[in-house]
């Protein structure tokens, strides 16, 4: 009887049709140990941390045991992973319930790393430490970002090898998310299920995220749209903090509009719109300013995938579907701008504001410029140290800005507040956060990682204790790179 930790725990999508899981048993680990626990989470969750870090309940955050009544499952999906579709599926996840929060939310959780499912394919259905304390990590930095995202509950070390090029330790997350509806999931509604199927998968994703889709005249064009609205204001986030997601698949794009499936992101630093750091996407698919098209590209599949409800004739369907694609594009670049402008204290608008801001961008690129501090600079007025700030182009540049700022009602210090909450401090810098994960990994050490993760709880406070947190990496430290965890 596990019921006093506080698990509310409803089973929703198993009451979708078969095709959508396959219920399997658990696969214990060996020896669980609980390395990182999220207690604000927790607390969100409705979950006692005390009783959730006690032996019992780390036995459920290791998939050792499940708390009574809830059906495990893995998700079906399918999805274009670099442009080529494939069936893929929870490989290595197991869901063990949707968590009924005590603020009424109904929140996905799952075990990442959790072993061999139906879907495995080749794989070991493990996962290694390294990559699970780094998902932890930047998923929370995210969050406090505000940005939406998956979250991350705990990381519980298995005690078992997992083998990749060497032998790793194994380790099991806990991702907490609106749901783990994906465009992928839709894509294998469509290929391989009925119109039944598909029909039941899209009521359940309105009555899920959009309930308060009522009384359209057609619920499935109106869920295309919805899904779009948050995608557009999802992908300029990561534009305005420089994020870049690395493995933009349709299976790794949430209908809830959540960033989802943390494995060769990373932030970017000196400016450069080509950035790309995951050492697999060798063609810049998933480069920095491809993003917003690249979900487009994302979208048109999720609507392919919707054709059949949207419409009963196909030509009639495929028209609405495009007519809303291009209102995709036209809703990021305004959520883009808007959110530009904050970074650079204007209240108002003009036409002339989409070049002000690109011109600084062009200067940022040219002169190798860090395009976290670059803002924090101008927000704080410290034009100083950097070949930037001394090049005349933006001396020029700076001129026109603080001209375009007086040509607002708002005063100065309004403007200063707007920039400080709209300029992070901090960002998970790719340097800070490898220190972090070797320490804990090879050393057990985990103080450096609960030091960052504070750090990044609260980026925009300015605090002096972020001061030191604030450094872009050595330039001799080379180009970034990332893996596939
Ligand atoms: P991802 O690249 O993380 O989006 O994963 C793509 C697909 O590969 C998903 O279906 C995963 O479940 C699956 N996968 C990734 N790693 C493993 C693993 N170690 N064992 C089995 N399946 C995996
Ligand atoms: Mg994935
Ligand atoms: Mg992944």
């Amino acid at each position: 009887e596990l019921t006093h930790t506080g698990w509310q725990l409803d089973n929703s999508y198993s009451r979708l049709p078969e095709i959508f899981y396959s219920r399997f048993a658990v696969n214990p680990v060996r020896s669980p140990k609980l390395v990182i626990f999220n207690e604000a989470l927790a607390e969100i969750l409705g979950l006692d941390p005390d009783e959730l870090t006690s032996e019992d309940g780390v036995a459920i955050l290791a998939g050792n045991q499940v708390p009574a009544g809830t059906i495990p499952l893995a998700q079906a999906y399918a999805g274009h992973q670099f442009g080529n579709f494939t069936m893929l599926g929870d490989g290595r996840a197991l869901l063990i319930g949707e968590q009924l929060t005590p603020a009424g939310k109904r929140l996905d959780i799952q075990l990442k790393g959790s072993g061999r499912t139906p879907y495995s394919r080749g794989g070991d259905g493990r996962a290694a430490l390294k990559p699970m304390l780094r998902e932890y990590l930047i998923s929370e930095a995210m969050h406090g970002l505000g940005i939406p995202t998956t979250r991350s509950l705990a990381v519980v070390e298995t005690g078992e090898l997992v083998s990749r090029e060497t032998e790793l330790p194994g380790a099991i997350m806990t991702r907490v998310a609106d749901s783990h509806l994906r465009v992928g999931t839709f894509q294998y509604a469509a290929r391989f299920g009925t119109k039944e199927d598909l029909k039941a998968l899209a009521d359940y994703a309105l009555e899920r995220h959009f309930p308060y889709v009522q009384d359209v005249s057609n619920r499935y064009l109106a869920l295309f749209q919805e899904v779009i609205k948050r995608q557009a204001e999802l992908i300029a986030k990561w534009q305005l903090t420089g994020f870049i997601h690395g493995v933009m698949n349709t299976d790794n794009m949430a209908i809830s509009g959540e960033t989802i499936d943390y494995g060769p992101c990373a932030f970017m630093d000196s400016f450069d719109s080509k950035t790309v750091f995951s050492s697999i996407d060798v063609q810049g698919r998933y480069a920095y300013d491809n993003q917003p098209m690249i979900a487009g590209w994302n979208l048109a599949r999720f609507g392919e995938s919707l054709l059949s409800l949207l419409h009963d004739t196909p030509e009639e369907a495929l028209s609405m579907a495009q007519q809303e694609l291009t209102k995709y594009i036209e809703q990021f670049k305004s959520h883009w701008l808007v959110g530009m402008r904050k970074k650079l204290g204007l209240f108002n608008e003009e036409v002339e504001d989409t070049e002000l801001t690109e011109k600084l961008l062009d200067l940022m690129h040219t002169h190798h410029a860090d395009y976290t501090n670059t803002f924090r600079a101008l927000t704080f007025d410290k034009l100083h140290d950097s070949e930037l700030f001394e090049a005349p182009e933006f001396k020029e540049w700076h001129s026109s800005w603080r001209a375009r700022l007086q040509r607002q009602e708002e005063s100065p210090e309004a403007s200063h507040q707007l920039m400080r909450d709209s300029n992070p401090a901090v960002i998970p810098r790719n340097h800070r956060v490898e220190e972090a994960l070797e320490a804990a990994e090879f050393q057990g050490d985990y103080s450096v990682l609960h030091r960052l993760l504070a750090v990044l709880a609260n980026p925009y406070d300015h605090s002096p204790e972020q001061e030191a947190y604030t450094q872009p990496p050595e330039p001799e430290s080379g180009p970034y790179q990332t893996f596939c965890g």
